[in-house]
């Protein structure tokens, strides 16, 4: 069945709920902003017939029964800064922009809990956060502009998963607005609970396919007082990717993040910043490692490090410690991705993810394949995690879109399996989305692709929530 289309007495019932300021209709130039994501590649937009941005759970419930009601589809929104496709309305409908709820709720400091609206953004979380000595261990690097929604629905990892984990360590509570607009209360301050099925934390990942959320309590930890980066060039990505664990077992300490970044992406990355930083010349990666910790514990921690990357064949090391030297080192890493926008335009954007110690293999695999295609490729990330973006570039830009595609798909086609094989599978933190979804049955077994289509229609048995993402079908348009 089609799903309905949104009408001018819909809207009115939506303007009802929200207040006629908070519903965007009938205005492209408006609604244009909701029509897509941060997806590199071309072909993840659509316009939504109309975007509505409720201020209380109550709305969204009420918003969710006038949908079921009335058939229509809804996409929740966050920021927008997702790489999948996920927040895109690709069957129209309507977007329910969670913009509005954006409060910080409550910082409780007896029991190191936050509760939080979902349209709060990560780091004014953490700027508030740090005035009570706290911190919120989530660290995408979309931090700036992405919202702690968006991060629970994305299961969102960062720089610093290697020593603090991602998102779903942190998420102990949520209220959730199901796709027939009931409202579930999981979980909540409680450290532990082994009360049934883990919902709470199948909802974590779920991309907006099973339910809203609109409040989450989230852990916090005591902020470290001290932090240093180190970067460190290395000959070639193999030296570095083998560096890492020796440098950890070596010294006892883990680092609070390890980033990695090819020859190619730092050159991009410096030029992109007008900066510069040495060895360009020779060196093949570069290591970009952070440490935490009291003022003491730190200058131990960088020292050990330091010795240990030169013994383990970096080319040198340039230790930061001011707040104005470390924010270089970190805004070089942090604006791979607009570096990549200004200079490469359309380039398909991977987020594989693989033990750490396959991570050379892979990127061998992919040499090859790009070569074959005639393509470039550059990488740089969580080298800590195993979680590398690698993208994939066109040599010129002479090429059709078609052949620009196929030659795409022909390296993913490959890639993909090859790293199933090596351990790893498609997506570390990005998520399926629309964007991933066709390949899927590459890395996941029939019988796990049939329990996640059984979990969603339990949920969502109309399918009106995020409809066409991860397992769910394409428009039929
Ligand atoms: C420059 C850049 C750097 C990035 N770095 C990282 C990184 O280091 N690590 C990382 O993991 N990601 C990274 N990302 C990707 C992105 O920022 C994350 O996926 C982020 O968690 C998305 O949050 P958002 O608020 O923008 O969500 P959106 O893009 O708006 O939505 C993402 C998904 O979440 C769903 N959703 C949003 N809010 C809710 C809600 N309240 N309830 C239910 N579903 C909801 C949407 O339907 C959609 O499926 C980066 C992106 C950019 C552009």
């Amino acid at each position: 069945m089609k799903y309905q289309k949104v009408t001018p007495a819909l809207v009115k019932e939506l303007e009802k709920i929200t207040g006629a300021r908070h519903v965007l209709y009938a205005d492209r130039e408006k609604l244009f902003p909701y029509s897509h994501d941060e997806t590199f590649e071309q072909g993840y937009a659509q316009l939504p017939e109309v975007v509505v941005k409720p201020r209380t759970t109550e709305e969204v419930s009420r918003i969710m029964q006038l949908a079921a009601r009335e058939y229509i589809p809804v996409t929740p929104r966050g920021a927008g800064s997702g790489l999948s496709g996920g927040a895109v309305p690709i069957f129209g409908g309507i977007v329910l922009s969670l913009e509005r709820m954006n409060s910080i709720l409550e910082i409780d400091r007896e029991n190191l809990m936050v509760v939080v609206e979902p349209g709060v953004v990560t780091n004014d979380l953490n700027r508030r956060l740090a005035e009570e000595g706290l911190f919120y261990a989530g660290y995408p690097l979309s931090l700036e502009s992405c919202f702690i929604g968006g991060n629970v629905a994305e299961n969102a990892g960062g720089a610093r998963a290697i020593k603090y984990g991602v998102t779903s360590r942190y998420v102990h509570g949520l209220e959730v607005v199901l796709p027939s607009g009931e409202i579930l209360e999981l979980g909540g301050k409680r450290l532990k609970d082994v009360t049934g099925y883990d919902l709470l934390h199948l909802l974590v990942g779920s991309e907006g396919t099973l339910g809203i959320f609109t409040r989450i309590t989230l852990r916090v930890l005591p902020l470290p007082p001290a932090s240093a980066v180190l970067l460190a060039p290395f000959p070639d990505v193999a030296g570095a990717v083998k560096a890492a664990p020796r440098m950890m077992i070596g010294t006892g300490i883990i680092p609070s993040a390890i980033e990695l970044l090819d020859r190619k992406s730092m050159e991009m990355c410096c030029r992109f910043r007008g900066e510069k930083v040495p060895q360009l010349e020779q060196a093949g990666s570069y290591l970009l490692i952070e440490v935490d910790g009291s003022e003491a514990e730190v200058e131990r921690s960088y020292n050990l490090l330091a010795d240990k990357c030169l013994e383990e064949g970096a080319l040198d090391v340039y230790v930061a410690n001011t707040p104005a030297t470390r924010e270089k080192f970190w805004k070089l890493r942090a604006c791979a991705g607009e570096a990549l926008k200004a200079y490469y335009g359309e380039n398909a954007a991977e987020d594989i993810v693989v033990p750490p110690s396959n991570i050379p293999a892979l990127l061998a695999a992919c040499e090859e394949l790009c070569k074959e295609q005639d393509l470039d490729y550059l990488c740089f990330g969580h080298l800590g995690d195993g979680n590398l973006h690698i993208h994939l570039l066109k040599k010129g830009e002479h090429w059709s879109t078609e052949t620009w595609q196929a030659a795409v798909q022909a390296v993913l086609q490959k890639l993909y399996p090859l790293a199933r094989q090596l351990g790893g599978t498609l997506s570390g933190e990005h998520g399926i989305g629309h964007k991933r979804k066709q390949y899927l049955p590459y890395v996941l077994e029939a019988a796990e692709l049939m329990i996640l289509q059984g979990i969603k229609a339990v949920f969502d048995p109309l399918n009106i929530l995020n409809p066409g993402k991860i397992t769910g079908p394409d428009p039929d348009w």
